[in-house]
């Protein structure tokens, strides 16, 4: 009895080991690269969130593209961005449109539509900080 008890304990150790060592081995490989899994590329995740038919038409600039994912307290659209940070929706489309750096240290995406939501690339405009304010108090 007390041989075969040692003969468990000694698989399960011997297991445990094997277990540790191929942990062991994953966090070598995952030294190498980023930690975690890759992301999928935000384009991917962004646009099946994104309602192109049943937005509120603007006068002047058609139909608004509205957001259907998760929104942050202010009521504007937000996403994981590749680098693990999060980013608001609009600005999201603004870069996919126009190109990763495409909106200037101290600039804002706004929404020249008004429609918070909206993602429509036609609908949104890189200001500064202050044209943006300036333009909330013409509401
Ligand atoms: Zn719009």
């Amino acid at each position: 009895m007390s041989t075969r008890h040692t003969n468990l304990e000694a698989r399960v150790i011997a297991e445990g080991q094997e277990l540790r060592s191929s942990e062991r081995t994953m966090s070598v490989e995952h030294s190498r690269k980023k930690p975690g899994p890759k992301p999928r590329p935000i384009a991917e995740r962004y646009w099946p969130k994104v309602d192109k038919v049943n937005g509120p038409v603007h006068p002047k600039l058609g139909k608004c593209w509205i957001w259907t994912g998760g929104t942050t307290e202010a009521g504007y659209g937000k996403i994981w961005g590749e680098d693990g940070r999060l980013d608001m929706a609009h600005r999201v489309s603004y870069k996919l449109e126009h190109g990763w750096d495409a909106i200037k240290p101290g600039y804002e995406v706004d929404h020249l539509c008004k429609t918070r939501l909206c993602q429509r690339p036609k609908h949104l405009e890189s200001v500064t900080k202050e044209e943006n304010l300036d333009r909330r108090d013409d509401w």
